[in-house]
């Protein structure tokens, strides 16, 4: 009906090459592919830890740009790694099996599980290496102190504690960066001199770690079924293939903070001895470094205030002068895992019950919320997993990724200590066990080296023994490797790496919006008619 001819007379639309027509239509492919990413970017964000030496972690949401890349750009990098793996240098396949970069962005998927396909099937091989020694960990040290012995001893320490990490994970995306600063916590915090009462333990802080930033992310085609968006700190979601745009990866991955008031240990030779009132940097080196790689719990007391609520994260703020909150922060990937030891039912479920409270990201004044929630279904659920945390021992659980191995979370009867409870194992049940290092309090005046040989005195069941290979005579027992497994960390025993999407970074889902939808039928109606 409509002929060519027709359109020509009625538009009376200036004649264009065919080159000319091919480059605009191209050119308009490109913008309207870049703005549905600048769309779908504005709805990613990423979470922001901020240490602070009073007590809680501060989380702040920032909104993220992914690194855009459109499908010219991924088509780009797919054929540039072919070329360099066939064409280029043939023998590239063969040389390493991490990414060396810091940026992982332009590493496609391929170049990642062809080596991780070949290293299962060697498993426990010797060369069965992750990144070692300055690419696995790159230490930011910060010595705010006058000695500048006790600052080269104490960074040494830093490097063993990062050393001896990586020679039980498998770091495939290096180096895993951290700020790490030595301080006195006295100064820096406390000028009323509360925290430099050397007598009272839960009054001075030895160090703390955290994740510098996490990022939403949810899993893809994972086993277990569950799809739905976890917090995923830095340092572990590098280590994963992530089949989206990549985040604005931060610069560094933990911050860690020591305090420089403490009568640290420093072993540097062999036959050093720690005395009695002296605490192991090195040990809490480690311990802290394993929280920054996602050993932490979003679960605390409602806002971190003295209710008997526990509750994951809520996002909170202040808009005009007033408290106010705007929602719920995804649960930490830990929190995904722990499990309500009685029934084996999962303890997330009862998270995401609590979170459907006030999800839609409105800000609402804190006093109308919490009215609202001490009303709520979610309030009671809150209550609930409150008394259940605080009911006694061998409350919460979580299961190794074989199914073997039960590890024992901190809980306290009648008390609940926000940073201390369910974010370290317990402490009754791992003393004087392999598994020392996660619990919660530091000994004094034992070495992690006293430690190891304690440990390895003890009983330990068959699954206990399983891997022992990997980790005795280490500072990780089985259980803490077990739950570094579970959260997706690779290790030697496990080094396959998850699939995960950073949330809202794919294009094909920001195509579902119906605006979206809408500029695209336009457009395409332009290039068509046009
Ligand atoms: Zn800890």
């Amino acid at each position: 009906m409509f002929s060519n001819n027709f359109w020509h007379t009625v538009l009376k639309r200036p004649q264009h090459s065919k080159i000319y027509n091919i480059m605009r239509n191209i050119f308009l492919n490109i913008l309207i592919l870049q703005y549905i990413q600048l769309v779908s970017s504005k709805k990613s964000y990423r979470v922001d830890h901020h240490l602070n030496v009073l007590g809680n972690t501060e989380w702040e949401t920032v909104p993220i740009n992914l690194k855009g890349k459109s499908k010219l750009s991924t088509l780009y990098t797919n054929v540039k790694s072919i070329y360099n793996k066939s064409i280029g240098n043939p023998f590239n396949k063969y040389m390493s099996i991490g990414n060396h970069e810091y940026e992982t962005a332009d590493t496609p998927i391929q170049t990642v599980e062809e080596p991780v396909q070949s290293l299962t099937n060697n498993k426990l091989d010797n060369e069965l290496v992750g990144l070692q020694g300055k690419d696995a960990f790159k230490i930011d040290f910060n010595c705010k102190i006058k000695n500048s012995d006790v600052c080269r001893k104490a960074e040494n320490e830093f490097n063993r504690a990062a050393n001896a990490i990586s020679q039980v994970l498998m770091i495939y995306s290096g180096p895993i960066l951290i700020n790490a600063t030595l301080i006195s916590f006295c100064e820096l915090a406390h000028s009323d001199g509360s925290a430099c009462n050397a007598d009272d333990p839960t009054r001075r802080k030895l160090g703390q770690a955290y994740p510098y930033s996490s990022f939403p992310a949810k899993a893809v085609y994972p086993e277990d079924g569950d799809t739905d968006s976890y917090l995923y700190p830095q340092a572990l979601l590098r280590q994963l293939v992530i089949d989206s745009d990549f985040p604005d990866f931060q610069s560094y991955d933990i911050t860690a903070e020591f305090n420089a008031d403490v009568n640290w240990y420093f072993e540097e030779d062999e036959n050093d001895r720690i005395d009695d009132d002296q605490h192991d940097f090195f040990y809490v080196a480690t311990h802290e470094l394993i929280h920054g790689l996602g050993f932490i719990s979003s679960w605390r007391t409602l806002l971190d205030m003295p209710f008997e609520y526990l509750t994951p994260r809520a996002k909170v703020g202040v808009a005009k002068g007033e408290n106010i909150i705007m929602g719920w922060y995804q649960m930490q990937i830990f929190d995904k895992y722990i499990q309500l030891n009685k029934t084996g039912s999962y303890l997330k479920e009862m998270g995401k019950k609590i979170m459907t409270y006030e999800n839609s990201g409105e800000m609402i004044k804190q006093d109308t919320w919490l009215e609202g929630f001490h009303l709520s279904e979610s309030g009671q659920v809150a209550q609930e997993v409150y008394d259940l945390a605080t009911s006694g021992k061998n409350v919460f659980s979580i299961m190794s990724l074989d199914k073997d191995l039960i590890t024992y979370l901190q809980t306290i009867k009648n008390k609940f200590v926000a940073g201390t409870c369910m974010g370290h194992i317990d402490n009754d049940e791992y003393t004087n066990k392999p598994d020392f290092l996660l619990r919660p309090y530091v000994p004094k005046g034992e070495d992690v080296d006293d430690l190891i040989e304690k440990g390895s005195f003890s009983y330990l069941s068959e699954e206990e023994k399983k891997q022992k290979d990997l980790w005795y005579k280490t500072a990780f027992g089985p259980h803490l490797l077990a739950i570094l497994e579970t959260i997706g960390w690779p290790t030697k025993h496990h080094p396959e790496r998850r699939v995960v999407e950073v949330i809202n970074a794919g294009i094909s889902q920001q195509i579902i919006n119906s605006w979206n939808i809408i500029l695209i039928f336009i457009v395409s109606l332009y290039l068509i008619l046009f």
